[in-house]
């Protein structure tokens, strides 16, 4: 698990609202992820974590920046054959699997689709049985071939979504909270399904979620992202034993305890107000219109995405020695506990 599959170089991706406006969904953001790992990517609705994935797997051109794909430039001008290839190896889970499959298509005709496409030199009955094979390793089987999805759950119905991305057999798929609307005896499920088909089939996965609480189980390394931006990278277990950013303190106070007693004793960092509009970003570090312990510098100075230890990313001048020595360097806040 050395090599990348994935490597991302200064990702921007604006949208233009208006002439006077634009919104930074995606404000420069680089990471790689290596074959066979999962990265996770973490972050309150509207960071630009979608934008992330849908910009990687080609839905959305990037402003700027690079994409490389197993050491290949993925938005360069590539013939239509390379195009073709690079959109069968990175496939995606949606998060709603209520709205993402055709409700006029059979489970047959869904996962199908892919497989007209990428292997068109398939016979019928070759594409039946293909269908059947996945969905037995998906936990369906072949009587639910010919059904359609109202007829299924919503953790059924995501097991349909898992099997039509494997279809084509990519390398790479991004998990766009493929859990989040599901219950959560039904999310370890969907889970433990991903983790077993990475190892069945070398999967790489990029897992996005909105909070720490299921991501731990699956992530390798996580990545938390706040308004466009990359926060804090580093390995699962690290994050959680020792995040260095204040907006992953706060993410990671939120997760509920399974214990009762140490549930009721849990002190949660509360933070202020929602996440600023992407069209107007605060100067300085972008977290510090909420940051518990913002000091003076925060709203003069951009805080460096820099390796404050080994392997582990953040970008917060608490963590640089360098910013810490100013004058401005003091606190504005106090931590509000609940
Ligand atoms: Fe908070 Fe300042 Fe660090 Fe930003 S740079 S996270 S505002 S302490």
């Amino acid at each position: 698990m050395n090599e990348n599959l994935v490597e991302i170089k200064d990702l921007k991706k604006h949208f233009n609202i208006n002439k006077q406006s634009t919104l930074k969904a995606i404000d420069g953001i680089s990471f790689s992820i290596k074959k066979g790992e999962t990265l996770g990517l973490v972050g309150e609705s509207g960071c630009g974590k979608s934008t992330v994935g849908r910009t990687i797997t080609q839905i959305y051109e990037p402003t700027s920046g690079e994409v490389i794909f197993d050491q290949k430039p993925v938005h360069s001008k590539e013939s239509k054959a390379e195009r073709k290839q690079k959109k069968q190896d990175m496939q995606m889970i949606f998060q709603d699997p209520y709205s993402s499959l055709n409700p006029r298509m059979t489970v047959m005709e869904i996962i199908s689709e892919g497989l007209l496409i990428h292997s068109s030199e398939l016979s019928v009955a070759e594409r039946e049985k293909k269908v059947n094979e996945l969905l037995e390793l998906v936990g369906l089987n072949k009587k639910h071939a010919q059904r359609y999805p109202h007829e299924f759950s919503g953790g059924q119905r995501q097991r349909i979504g898992i099997a039509r991305a494997l279809a084509v057999e990519p390398k790479f798929i991004v998990a766009d909270e493929p859990i989040a609307a599901l219950d959560v005896s039904i999310q370890a499920q969907i889970v433990n399904l991903l983790k077993k088909l990475q190892q069945e089939k070398g999967l790489t996965y990029l897992f996005i979620a909105h909070d720490l609480s299921m991501v731990k189980y699956i992530s390798d390394r996580i990545a938390v992202m706040y308004l466009g931006k990359i926060v804090e990278l580093t390995d699962s277990e690290e994050l959680y034993e020792k995040p260095l950013h204040p907006y992953s303190e706060a993410l990671l106070s939120a997760i509920p305890l399974p214990d009762p007693d140490l549930e009721r004793t849990r002190k949660q960092i509360v933070l202020k107000g929602d996440v600023p509009s992407p069209i107007d970003i605060p100067s300085g570090c972008r977290f510090r219109t909420r940051c518990p312990k913002a000091m003076d510098v925060c709203s003069k100075l951009e805080p460096e995405f820099k390796e404050a230890e080994a392997g582990h990313y953040v970008a917060c001048h608490l963590h640089d020695s360098t910013v810490m020595a100013r004058k401005d360097a003091t606190p504005i806040h106090a931590v509000k506990l609940s």
